[in-house]
C-alpha cells in the first residue's frame, strides 16, 4: 500500500481515465481539458494510460483502411489492461 502508488483508487485518476476518450476526441471544455491534461502530465500511471489509448486510437484509425493483425490488437489490449487495471474499456 505505497502512498505514492497513484492508481485507479484515486478519484482524480478515475476521472482522468474516464475522460481519456473524450480528451482524445477533443469533446471536453477547455477547462476540463486543462484539468485532465495537467493530471496526465503530473501522474505517470495516467500519463502512460493516455499514451496507450492514443496509440490504440491511431491503430483504430489505420484499421479503417488496412487490416490490423489480430496479434497486434491482442498485444495492445494486454498493454491497456496492464496499465488501466480495472478501468472499463470501450474499445
Ligand atoms: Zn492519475
Amino acid at each position: 500500500m505505497a502512498e505514492d502508488d497513484c492508481t485507479d483508487q484515486h478519484p482524480e485518476c478515475l476521472e482522468a481515465l474516464r475522460q481519456i476518450h473524450l480528451y482524445l476526441d477533443g469533446e471536453l471544455t477547455a477547462e476540463v481539458r486543462q484539468q485532465i491534461g495537467a493530471h496526465l502530465s503530473a501522474c505517470p500511471p495516467c500519463g502512460s494510460a493516455y499514451g496507450v489509448h492514443e496509440a490504440v486510437r491511431h491503430l483504430v484509425e489505420r484499421s479503417c483502411r488496412a487490416e490490423v493483425p489480430p496479434e497486434m490488437v491482442q498485444r495492445v489490449r494486454s498493454a491497456i489492461e496492464a496499465v488501466a487495471g480495472e478501468a472499463p474499456s470501450s474499445i
